[in-house]
Order: structure tokens, then C-alpha cells, then sequence
């Protein structure tokens, strides 16, 4: 678990912050933005140097506070983004530096922030870059690797769609999850007060990372949110966050533990899926035969009128069947794509041996 403020603001703000957490058994990090990557100028764009000062200068209260409580030793990490913030970081002791979004995106950035890391011993957490591009954030945590860094921990902090659903980044749980089929070995974050944007998702969001096997939570934490210099509207206090992470489940995600009840839906599911894919494929038969008949009555493959009708037909009918509106539309848009695609191929397979003929 890492929490701590968006920004560190002042000596006053950070010591109040770390000092409440030192008390949470649960937290192992804090974070704080010390030079903050403004989407647009104009902004507060963090403290810098001083905030790093300040960082060490209260390390020895935290160590007596989480003593008291028995706690591990507290890490604590910032943002890096250019080559001087790496060397401030490891002259002030900090444990661990994040890359943010607007950084993973860039890998002539990532590139030579891994080369200024090379050695230095710290731990490296990578968010997510703002398009949900899963090669960019593999890419950001290869190059970690290639210098040598091997304590690295992928960050979701969601994505910058330009509609995003009562959220300021849409989750796009696929992306992470399939971060975690191409690198299982790495360990997962979820960073929900940016995917948030605003409290109240915070809590639910986090919930659903805990189900999908994340490994932690990274939150942002505020000694008064709404006097914070930057994202005050989604940064909790240290007792609401206290209270948030006793209502959170941990729930296994071994599947060694399955029992045997589990074991016979599971083969249903396989069963369902199987029939699935298989109308699947007859499907793609069909659109294959209606290219040919498109294209002896010279019509374009792609009928706008008849693809409204499909769509509005199928959504209809899942509504019937109790499907939310929103899963069958992306559905049927993914199968109408690819039928598209197949009878565009259809017809240039055949135009390839007509010519061929000629
Ligand atoms: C942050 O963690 O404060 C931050 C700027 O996040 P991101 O890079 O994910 O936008
Ligand atoms: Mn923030």
C-alpha cells in the first residue's frame, strides 16, 4: 500500500501526512509529488528540492511513531521525469521513484531516466502511459530491465479517453490484465484516486483491483484535501482512508484453492466459450458468401443502413436476455468489424486471380 499526498506542499503538511500513516500497519510507502508534470502550464508544479529536504527531516519521527506501533520501516518515493530528479532523489534517500504517464509515454525519456537510474539500487514503479497502449508500459519496464533494474512495479492509474464515463481515466481493466499475461512476474498497483478523479469511486474501484489479483494500491493522501494545491478533489485524509481499507476484501485469486463446485462451472464456461467460437467461425463462413454476392452485384461491402438495423436489432434482443446494453454493442461493433474485414479480404483474394487470369 503507498498513500500519501499528490504534492508535497510544505514541511507542516508532509509531517502531519507521514506521521498519520506511520499508525497504518497497512501502508509500506509514501509518496509524495515533489516536480509535478503539469498537463498544461500555469499550475503549482511542486516544491522541488525543498520537498525533498523536508522528506528527510521527518524520516526520524515517522521511525519512532511506526516503532511505537510496531511497524516495518516506512520507504517513501517521488516522481522523476528528468535525469537531475534521479540524482536529487538518491542524494536525499528516498527508497523508490515512479515514472509517471506523461513520461512512460515517451521512451527517449524512459530510456535515459533508466540509464540515470542504472545502479543506483532504488525500486522503480511505471504508470501507465495516458493511451492504453500495453508495448509502452512493457516497453518502460524493459528498459528498467535491460540496465539492470529489477525491483519494478507496474502502476495502473487508467487512461485519457477523451469521454471517460463519470471517471477522470476510464480502468480499462483489459490493459493490465493483460500487462499481467505478458509479465506475470511483475506486481501490480492500481492507482484509483487517479482513475477517480473525484472520493467516492475510490472505494469500489479499489475493491475490483483486489479481485483482479492486483498486488496494491497506491492513494492519494491529503491532511485537508480540498486546501491540496493539486487534485484536491480526489485525495482522502488519513482517516478516511483508514476507513476505507476496512471495508476492502481480500479475496483469493489462487485457483489452486477452487472447489469442486467451482471446478463444474468452470467447465461449462469452457463448454459455452467453445460454442461460442464456434458460431463465431460460422459466422465469418457466411459474411465469406455474402462477399461473393456483394461483389457480383457490385455492392460496397460495408451497407451503413443494414448495419444499423443489425445493431439495433441485437441490442434489443440482449436487452431480453438481461445483457447490459453497453457489453453487446461493443460486441457486435467487434464482430461487424471483423466482418468487414473478412469480406474485404474475400473480394481482394478475388480480384487477385482475376488479374492473375488476365
Ligand atoms: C501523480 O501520481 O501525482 C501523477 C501525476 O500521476 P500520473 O502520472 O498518473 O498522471
Ligand atoms: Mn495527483
Amino acid at each position: 500500500m503507498v498513500a500519501g499526498p499528490c504534492s508535497a506542499e510544505s514541511r507542516e503538511q508532509m509531517e502531519s501526512v507521514c506521521v498519520a500513516l506511520a499508525r497504518m500497519p497497512q501502508v509500506s510507502m509514501v509518496r509524495c509529488g515533489v516536480w509535478k508534470p503539469r498537463t498544461r502550464p500555469g499550475g503549482f508544479e511542486g516544491c522541488g528540492e525543498s520537498a525533498l529536504q523536508w522528506v528527510a527531516d521527518i524520516r526520524q519521527q515517522v521511525k519512532s511513531v511506526r516503532n511505537e506501533c510496531g511497524g516495518e520501516r516506512m520507504l517513501y518515493c517521488c516522481e522523476v521525469a528528468r535525469t537531475e530528479h534521479v540524482e536529487q532523489a538518491v542524494r536525499y534517500g528516498m527508497d523508490a521513484v515512479w515514472l509517471g504517464a506523461r513520461t512512460t509515454a515517451n521512451p527517449f525519456m524512459v530510456q535515459e531516466l533508466t540509464e540515470a537510474l542504472r545502479g543506483t539500487g532504488l525500486l522503480v514503479l511505471v504508470k501507465n502511459a495516458p493511451s492504453p497502449d500495453v508495448r509502452l508500459w512493457m516497453g518502460a519496464i524493459e528498459r528498467c530491465h535491460r540496465v539492470g533494474v529489477r525491483d519494478v512495479v507496474a502502476v495502473h492509474r487508467g487512461f485519457d479517453l477523451f469521454r471517460n464515463e463519470g471517471l477522470r481515466n476510464s480502468p480499462l481493466w483489459e490493459v493490465p490484465i493483460e500487462l499481467r499475461r505478458q509479465m506475470p512476474e511483475i506486481p501490480i498497483l492500481c492507482d484509483p484516486s487517479h482513475i477517480a478523479g473525484r472520493r467516492e469511486p475510490i472505494a469500489a474501484l479499489s475493491q475490483t483491483a483486489l479481485d483482479l489479483g492486483f498486488e496494491g494500491l497506491m492513494i492519494e493522501t491529503h491532511p485537508s484535501p480540498e486546501r491540496a494545491l493539486t487534485d484536491c478533489e480526489q485525495q482522502l485524509t488519513p482517516a478516511q482512508l483508514a476507513e476505507m481499507l476496512s471495508g476492502l476484501v481480500v479475496r483469493s485469486t489462487d485457483s489452486v484453492v477452487a472447489d469442486e463446485e467451482l471446478r463444474l462451472m468452470r467447465e461449462q464456461i469452457d463448454q459455452i466459450d467453445g460454442e461460442v467460437l464456434r458460431l463465431l467461425a460460422a459466422r465469418s463462413k457466411v459474411a465469406e458468401r455474402i462477399a461473393r454476392v456483394k461483389r457480383e452485384g457490385n455492392l460496397a461491402v460495408f451497407q451503413p443502413k443494414r448495419w444499423d438495423a443489425v445493431l439495433h436489432d441485437r441490442m434489443e434482443q440482449g436487452q431480453e436476455q438481461g445483457l447490459s446494453e453497453e457489453f453487446v454493442k461493443g460486441i457486435f461493433e467487434r464482430i461487424h468489424a471483423e466482418s468487414v474485414r473478412v469480406q474485404e479480404e474475400t473480394i481482394g483474394q478475388h480480384d487477385v486471380k482475376e488479374e492473375q487470369k488476365k
